[in-house]
């Protein structure tokens, strides 16, 4: 699809995701003739910037990302760009940027059509949506809304925002934007299950034996210590990403590869999805907090959190549908801070049917998203000498040409906005049972704060608290990675 006529206005023009992520995105689908001729950007923030300035700043974005690029190029891409100085919580500037809006749109002959992107704090998406809808903002022609994370921070507060929301965009036009979902490795777990009967034929409860999806990060809080404060790791990572992929891991065949079809099948599988109660909290869940060494603060003492903090900043936990392939499976999950190293990878560890052979290794497949783009099935081979059995791993890993062939996870997102392909956004109904789910389990958290139980305090650089494999429900499992 070429050339899609679009007035796009970003809420956080000047702020790092706009910088690092939004403008070299915008400037690839431009260099591929999505938009071209009939476009313009209105970016806003407070500061007050020219046009000029901005363009300059587009410029460098592009630069920063990209190297070298076509000069002239460039220069016409960023001179579809101007600045709004607006503060989101003045309405009357919601008027001034109507008017600009407009004009642009006459101007680049853009038929009303209208893309949203709320890029800054969580805390002004609801107002921008009122005055959005108050100040009647929306075009003539199509308008989407792209919203950016976290959506809520509760189920009370995330079915606020998205009534504010719905004041003017019903839910077909609002992309709630989960940039896992745009990354490559994500975005191959349903053509890795689905379209090899080897993989698809295995994928049930007979032959998985559990799931481990984990996302390690190396870094610490660093400077948003008082963001991280009022989140920790379950609302930061579980709520999004963690559970986007497990969906995927565990939803029923969808129909079709339509956006509607694969809802569906994600919805379906949500239904069932098994909300823990205090006693699965306590069996099934570890929370930690990461200690210092003489070299790094302890989470309780970096700057702006709270010294007698009980946020977690690393989490292990389990997840149970009753329908859908896995039905009874049990997935686990971990995210943390200041782990051994950054590395998110899902391991789907097989059960044991080796028969005459007795007690062997454990067949697995292992999906690496990051920081490496890798497939690797370990199965059991004899050993050359002897009649014993050894593991061999068949792996299939990105080349450095292929990775760098790879798209940003925002590239792919945007450009699915613009031709209208919400497959790799989240619904409302999905994140609302994530908030369920996550909900019950800050709860019960909650209520051991209240008795006195703190989150354990894990040593820096390794794999979070030891505890964390007490989680399993059988006692001879255990972390594969
Ligand atoms: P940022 O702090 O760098 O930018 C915020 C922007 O909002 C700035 O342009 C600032 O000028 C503007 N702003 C603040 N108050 C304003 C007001 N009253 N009126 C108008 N403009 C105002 O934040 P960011 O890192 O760009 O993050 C933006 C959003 O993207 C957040 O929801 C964040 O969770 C999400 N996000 C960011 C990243 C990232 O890599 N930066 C990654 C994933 C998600």
């Amino acid at each position: 699809m070429n050339n899609i006529p679009t007035v796009m206005i970003i809420f956080g023009g000047s702020g790092d995701l706009a910088h690092r992520k939004i403008y070299p995105a915008l400037f690839n689908l431009y260099r591929s003739g999505l938009i071209h001729d009939n476009f313009a950007v209105i970016g806003t923030a407070r500061r007050p910037w020219s046009h000029e300035y901005l363009r300059g700043q587009v410029a460098d974005a592009v630069h920063e990302t990209y190297g070298e690029v076509d000069e002239t190029d460039l220069e016409a891409f960023a001179s579809h760009f101007y600045y709004q100085s607006h503060d989101v919580t003045n309405v009357e500037h919601y008027v001034t940027l109507k008017k600009l809006a407009q004009e642009l749109d006459e101007r680049y002959s853009c038929q009303g059509n209208r893309i949203f992107y709320m890029a800054m704090a969580p805390s002004f998406f609801g107002t921008i949506a009122e005055h959005i809808a108050d100040q009647k903002l929306t075009g003539s022609g199509f308008n989407r809304l792209v919203v950016e994370k976290p959506f809520g921070t509760s189920l009370e507060t995330a079915e606020v925002l998205n009534k504010q929301i719905n004041g003017s965009f019903d839910e077909e036009q609002v992309f709630r934007i989960d940039h896992y979902l745009g990354k490559e490795m994500v975005q191959n777990i349903l053509p890795l299950r689905l379209s090899n009967p080897m993989i698809k034929s295995i994928w049930n409860k007979d032959c998985i034996k559990n799931i481990q999806v984990t996302l390690a990060e190396r870094l610490g809080v660093e400077a948003r210590g008082g963001y991280y404060d009022a989140s920790g790791a379950m609302r930061d990572m579980v709520q999004n990403h963690i559970f986007q992929i497990i969906t995927l891991l565990a939803m029923p065949e969808p129909a079709s590869l339509a956006d509607t079809d694969i809802h569906a099948a994600k919805e379906a599988l949500l239904d069932s999805l098994e909300i823990p109660d205090e006693a699965e909290v306590a069996a099934g869940f570890v929370r930690g907090q990461y200690g210092g060494t003489e070299t790094t603060f302890a989470y309780t003492s970096e700057p702006n959190v709270d010294p007698e903090s009980k946020t977690e900043t690393f989490v292990a936990g389990r997840v149970k549908f009753d329908q859908g392939p896995l039905a009874g499976v049990p997935i686990y999950f971990r995210t943390g801070k200041e782990m051994k190293e950054k590395r998110t990878r899902i391991d789907i560890v097989l059960k044991d049917m080796a028969g005459i052979y007795g007690e062997t290794g454990e067949n697995s497949i292992t999906i690496e998203v990051d920081p490496a783009s890798e497939i690797c099935l370990t199965i059991n081979g004899k050993t050359i000498q002897g009649g014993g059995l050894r593991r061999e791993r068949l792996a299939y890993k990105f080349s450095p040409e292929e990775q760098a062939q790879v798209p940003d996870g925002y590239e792919r997102l945007i450009h699915d906005v613009f031709v209208n392909d919400s497959t790799n956004f989240t619904k409302w109904k999905e994140l609302k049972r994530y908030w369920e789910f996550v909900d019950a389990v800050e709860d019960a958290w909650q209520k051991q704060n209240e008795s006195g139980q703190k989150p354990l305090t894990y040593a820096p650089y390794k794999m979070g608290p030891a505890e964390s494999k007490q989680i399993f429900a059988n006692p001879t499992d255990h972390w594969i990675y």
